[in-house]
């Protein structure tokens, strides 16, 4: 099917031609022609990127007349962002035509957006808020309104604009035609097309709720305190990754943006508690690729139409399945590829199951990629860098012979060995450092993971572990147990898993307390956590300015451990469940093996504990 045939203006088709779009899309195809008509309610279920802005934009253009300054069409959408986006999209269309198109959306200056109004606009493309707002100045007429779009109608219910919506549409004639279009049908905007509209025609591209196929969802099981680490390793191993991590919350989209900031990645945060005016720019940072990386909470990125993202990263997934649709859909846009990347922990795995029932696509079970694997993809991108990297021959002609004699006693094979061990070995040793990330899922991890991802657990395995080392271990260690009693044992919240070695750890704590090295004695490092000994008049000083320094990314988290009759414990007092230590092991795990109830009931019924409530009460 060409363009030709489905019915637009001959000025509509040139832009079209301007614009190079040959064929249309699928749902194209099959809108176009039904919106061309005279009865032409409409409900269309596509997801962002199958063209559903030209889908809804050509025949409103074709069909606005051109003498008329009224608004005739209007569409409403969730964001200022869509909002613009779209307004330039429906320009294009209309470049060969007398048709003013005006965008009006909140959080800024209402007065030019009237004046805009007032030189005549045939066609509106607004925010519900701003809209209602104009209406109530009665800076808008909306009697000669003949169509009505609402494009991501589910994100605007989502944001509770339903009020707002009933209200556009009850302001409007009762003859308009409705045209909606939303990625997923849940009931409300069922509702709102029974209110509105007469026998609509609906077409569905691909199931309902079903996500562009072009996506491949993959899951990545790891334990919570490895999140982090796990993230940094996706990205180290996608070098060219253009792309958009979800958090849940603005904190959390604050941390991680600041944690890949500091060590280096190009990343920048998207959030509600930015000004306008900051978030512009990290989207026009964003848009023209001079920035990698976009931290976003969801409702920040709502309407982020960007072509080229290749990876969507759940950092954390959303609590409403829907959301995940919305997420992933910033992927795989106008035809292209794109993956859809989720961190769970092996408790998180049945939100997995949830979402593939709910949008009917299988994910793929992925491995956090190893020390090596990554460190074979940055150095050939490294190689690659320096192979393409022009030679100005003239600029550097003047130091070249100095650098030849510096490096005339070297052979070729040395040189490149040099070079390599110069760029790369604080990231060799970083990952020479770093474990396998990766968990199992089902009873056994969740069980495991509890304690991985609890303080008050790993004390317990303190003891466990520290025991299985000691015994490992022979006398070396259990001669260690008679602790000095001029000496302070301190527990470090990480340990191995977290890059830490005894040189790392020195060097936080005497680096945040000021210390001399000889200052700290005995020090070990476990998989999870680690122990390090000083004098008993230093422990005050440590504790104060050891606590909360960064190593690596993670926030160190410094306790005093008391001996007690068993083993060893974090001191702090009022701790649960300390009288298990010393070895009968059983009771702790009851204190959360009953798993309560979850709140939140969207990721269906599995019987999973709810990780809020747990960590809140311990
Ligand atoms: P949308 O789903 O409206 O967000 O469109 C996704 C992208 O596809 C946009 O960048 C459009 O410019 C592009 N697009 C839409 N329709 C066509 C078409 N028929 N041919 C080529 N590109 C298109």
């Amino acid at each position: 099917m060409t363009f030709e045939e489905l019915g637009l203006k001959s000025e509509v088709l040139k832009s079209l031609q301007d614009m190079g779009f040959e064929t249309p899309t699928p749902i194209q195809q099959e809108a176009i022609p039904h919106l061309m008509g005279d009865s032409s309610d409409f409900v269309g279920l596509a997801q962002t990127g199958t063209g559903k802005t030209a889908a809804f934009g050509l025949p409103l253009v074709s069909k606005v007349d051109e003498g008329k300054r009224l608004p005739q069409g209007l569409v409403i959408c969730p964001t200022r962002e869509l909002c613009l986006q779209i307004t330039k999209d429906i320009q294009n269309y209309a470049k060969h035509l007398n048709v003013n198109v005006v965008a009006v959306y909140g959080g800024t200056d209402i007065r030019r957006q009237i004046q805009d109004i007032k030189k005549g606009a045939s066609i509106i493309i607004a925010t519900p808020g701003r809209l209602i707002d104009l209406t109530k100045r009665k800076a808008i007429q909306l009697q000669d309104v003949e169509w009505v779009v609402l494009d991501e109608a589910d994100e605007m219910l989502n944001m509770g604009f339903k009020e707002d919506i009933d209200a556009i549409l009850d302001k409007t004639p009762d003859h308009k035609n409705v045209w909606l279009f939303s990625a997923t049908m849940p009931k409300e905007v069922a509702q709102i097309a029974k209110n509105y509209m007469d026998d609509p025609l609906e077409v569905a591209i691909g199931h309902k709720n079903q996500t562009n196929e072009n996506i491949d969802h993959i899951y990545y099981t790891v334990s919570e305190r490895d999140r982090y680490a796990a993230l940094k390793r996706i990205i180290d191993f996608n070098p060219d990754i253009y792309g958009v991590i979800f958090c849940r919350t603005r904190r959390e989209t604050a941390e991680v943006a600041e944690k890949l900031a500091k060590e280096g990645y190009s990343a920048e945060p998207l959030h509600g508690d930015l000004s306008q005016a900051q978030r512009d720019n990290v989207m026009r940072k964003f848009r023209s690729k001079n920035l990698q990386i976009l931290v976003a909470t969801d409702v920040a990125a709502r309407g982020i139409d960007v072509t080229d993202i290749t990876h969507v990263i759940n950092y954390n997934l959303p609590d409403e399945i829907e959301n995940y649709t919305h997420r992933s859909g910033r992927t795989a846009r106008a035809g292209k590829k794109g993956e859809s990347l989720v961190l769970v922990t092996p408790k998180e795995g049945y939100k997995i199951k949830a979402i593939e029932r709910k949008i009917r696509t299988t994910f793929t079970k992925g491995t956090i990629p190893g020390a090596k694997e990554i460190c074979e993809i940055q150095l050939k991108k490294l190689v690659n860098k320096v192979i393409s990297t022009e030679v100005k021959e003239n600029d550097i002609a003047e130091f070249i012979p100095a650098v030849m004699a510096d490096f005339e006693d070297l052979s070729k094979e040395e040189v490149i060995k040099k070079f390599v061990s110069a760029e790369f070995n604080q990231f060799i040793e970083y990952y020479n450092r770093a474990g396998d990330l990766n968990r199992k899922q089902g009873k056994d991890a969740r069980d495991n993971d509890r304690g991985n991802d609890r303080i008050s657990d790993r004390r317990d395995r303190v003891n466990s572990r520290d025991r299985g080392d000691r015994d490992r271990g022979g006398d070396r260690d259990r001669g260690s147990r008679k602790q000095d009693e001029n000496k302070t044992r301190f527990f470090v919240n990480l340990g191995q898993r977290d890059g830490l070695n005894p040189g790392g750890l020195l060097r936080v704590v005497c680096d945040a307390a000021g210390l001399n090295s000889s200052k700290v004695g005995r020090i070990d490092i476990l998989a999870s956590f680690s122990f390090f000994e000083a004098d008993n008049d230093l422990a005050d000083k440590i504790i104060k300015e050891v606590n909360g320094v960064e190593y690596e990314g993670h926030k160190v988290s410094v306790e005093v451990t008391k001996k007690k009759a068993g083993g060893e414990s974090r001191g702090g007092g009022g701790h649960r469940g300390g009288g298990n230590r010393g070895g009968s092991g059983g009771g702790r795990r009851s204190s959360f093996g009953g798993g309560s109830g979850r709140r939140d009931g969207s990721y269906g019924s599995g019987g999973n504990s709810n990780d809020g409530d747990r960590r809140r009460r311990s």
